[in-house]
């Protein structure tokens, strides 16, 4: 059985406790790796190796820096059929995927991060011939980053590569779920030149490890994306510690069709919007609103086009939805399938669970299901589900489907489909989101801020929102 590794201090390291958790694999439902069971003394470990390579780090040339990181950029990608093939297997995601969008997305983290850091510039406040200001930006010293496991390497990297490019040190922790991408990223560190102790990886469970990275008293920033309510765990420990903050939370996201949107366009991406990665990612649209009188034809369409998906063994790339990732949220997407039904939802189209897929009878699949006949502010509607499960009601007028859309107590995204540029403004100001999708999808600028508004989260990620995050700034006054 292949045994991951913490790594720490430039070295792979068993657990302090020598204890070991399952890893599964979720197609097929076996124990497939064992991930360490790490403590609050793994972390004490990794912070004592951070603080003595964190006066290197920070002073080393940004060039420099930027040279290494650029280095871990290539390494991934040279090895982007490994990592693709890992990730599919620790998380159920189709193959397909992984190598298109997860791994390259990673490589383009390190690459972009490595390269934006080369342009933070200070800025310069004269007042006239009195006396000038300039602001400094200086690295924080160490950062926490906790991942989740629906995107796992693309959101790990998505933070420790700002944090390391703008000259921090890093004590991470992916998610126990799905931990193997980060572990094939710590053996790819020293080749890469990362110097001991700069970016430390400890592997394990959310309330030991994780909690023990946001209370250490020497990590002065969380880097945090996950669930609302594990935000709001982190929020109580941290906000009296005085640390800085970044919660990227939970979604439900509105999708709003208008009956002017192109229509082959609409159908064709709200289906990958709907169903992409099992439907979990946090930029899902989960309540899809269509106007009256477009709302029956494009229903059928929708309905066709779904049931067509492939579901199935991930490393076939005829299956274009492979495995939940978990047991447990197997079981947590079909009691809300079950509650659906409950409220009076009728069920368009999936609706169960499938266990006869030959050869990974154990696996963890579910058919992609279309709901209708719910109003906005039934449960189904109000709560982040977070897999393969959508819900479809019809709207009369900008106003109404703009109070289905703001029901929620989140505000991560928005998508909307329609060919009137003034009404697309217009809805977009009013949409209570930190993203919008105006006839697109997911179509992504690393340099654009990411992030959500109300209980979607604090703060936002993305260009040089993150090197201003994992940064402290300081003015300095001279008198002429
Ligand atoms: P969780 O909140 O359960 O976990 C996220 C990470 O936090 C994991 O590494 C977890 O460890 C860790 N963790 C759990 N408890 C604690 C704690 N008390 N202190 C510190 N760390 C802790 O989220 P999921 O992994 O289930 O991910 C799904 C959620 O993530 C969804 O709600 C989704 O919307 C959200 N998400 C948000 C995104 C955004 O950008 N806004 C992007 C992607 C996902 P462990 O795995 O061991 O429990």
């Amino acid at each position: 059985m292949q045994k991951i590794y913490n790594f720490i201090n430039g070295k792979l390291v068993a657990p302090k406790s020598g204890k070991y958790l399952d890893n599964y694999n979720p197609a097929t439902g076996k124990v497939y790796s064992l991930v360490p069971d790490s403590d609050s003394e793994d972390v004490e470990e990794a912070v004592a190796a951070a603080k003595l390579a964190f006066p290197a780090w920070r002073d080393m040339p940004t060039e420099r820096r930027s040279a290494i990181l650029i280095n871990l950029s290539e390494l991934i990608k040279k090895n982007l059929s490994i990592f693709a093939e890992a990730e599919s297997t620790d998380n159920g995601k189709p193959l397909w995927l992984a190598t298109q969008v997860d791994i390259p997305r990673a490589v383009a983290n390190f690459h972009y991060y490595a390269t934006a850091a080369l342009h933070l510039a200070t800025e310069a406040h004269p007042m006239g011939t009195t006396a000038i200001n300039y602001t400094v930006r200086t690295p924080i010293g160490i950062a926490g980053c906790i991942s989740p496991w629906n995107l796992p390497l693309y959101l790990f990297s998505w933070k420790i590569a700002p944090a390391l490019a703008s000259g921090n040190c890093v004590i991470a922790k992916p998610s126990e779920i799905t931990p193997m991408t980060a572990f094939l990223l710590s053996e790819l560190c020293n080749e890469a030149g990362i110097p001991p102790g700069v970016l430390n990886i400890i592997h394990g469970l959310g309330p030991k490890v994780g909690s023990a990275i946001v209370s250490n008293q020497h990590i002065e920033a969380i880097s945090f994306t996950g669930g609302t309510n594990t935000g709001k765990e982190i929020a109580k420990v941290a906000a009296p510690m005085f640390k800085k903050l970044s919660l990227e939370l939970g979604g439900k996201n509105p999708n709003i069709i208008f009956a002017d949107c192109n229509f082959d366009n609409a159908v064709k991406n709200t289906v990958r919007s709907s169903f992409s990665n099992q439907g979990e990612i946090c930029l899902c649209g989960s309540r899809i609103f269509v106007e009256e009188t477009l709302y029956e034809k494009f229903k059928l369409a929708f309905v066709d086009e779904v049931k067509k998906l492939k579901v199935g063994n991930p490393k076939d790339d005829a299956n274009w939805i492979g495995a939940i990732v978990s047991k447990p949220h197997l079981e947590k997407i079909l009691s809300y399938i079950d509650l659906a039904k409950q409220e009076g939802g009728k069920i368009l189209c999936g609706g169960n669970q499938l266990k006869n897929i030959n050869g990974f009878e154990d696996g963890y699949y579910i058919e992609p299901t279309i709901i209708e006949g719910l109003s906005h502010d039934c449960r189904t509607n109000q709560e982040e589900i977070f897999g393969p499960v959508v819900t479809i009601q019809p709207f009369k007028t900008v106003e109404e489907v703009l109070t289905y859309a703001n029901s929620t107590r989140y505000g991560l995204s928005s998508t909307l489909w329609t060919e009137n540029l003034t009404k697309a403004h217009q809805v977009a100001a009013k949409l209570e989101a930190g993203i919008v999708w105006i006839n697109c999808w997911l179509l992504r600028d690393l340099r654009t801020p990411f992030g959500g508004v109300k209980q979607s989260g604090v703060g936002r990620e993305g260009g040089f929102e993150a090197l201003r995050f994992f940064t402290e700034e300081k003015n300095i006054c001279i008198k002429l």
